[in-house]
């Protein structure tokens, strides 16, 4: 399993080899921080993210896991 984060603090985990590449995640984000990189695997470009969890729940291939950190749950 490739588990990239691009960032050593994300909180936001893509699994690129179950990321078909949907989108989706992209789309349903409120803060805009995902996007698609030259592979067309979504990746976390900023890291604001709000741990409201759109992502995680609606990807069709259950590629994203979102760490919340202890401190805000
Ligand atoms: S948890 Fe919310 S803010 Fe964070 S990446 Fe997913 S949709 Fe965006
Ligand atoms: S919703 Fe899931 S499969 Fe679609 S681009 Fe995002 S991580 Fe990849």
């Amino acid at each position: 399993m490739d588990l990239v984060t691009k960032k050593s603090s994300a909180n936001v985990i893509v699994d690129r080899d179950k990321c078909i590449g949907c989108d989706i995640c992209v789309q349903v984000c409120p803060m805009g921080i995902l996007a698609m990189d030259e592979e067309n695997k979504a990746y976390m470009k900023y890291d604001e993210c709000w741990y409201c969890l759109p992502c995680e729940v609606d990807c069709p291939v259950d590629a994203i896991r979102v760490e919340i950190p202890y401190l805000v749950r």
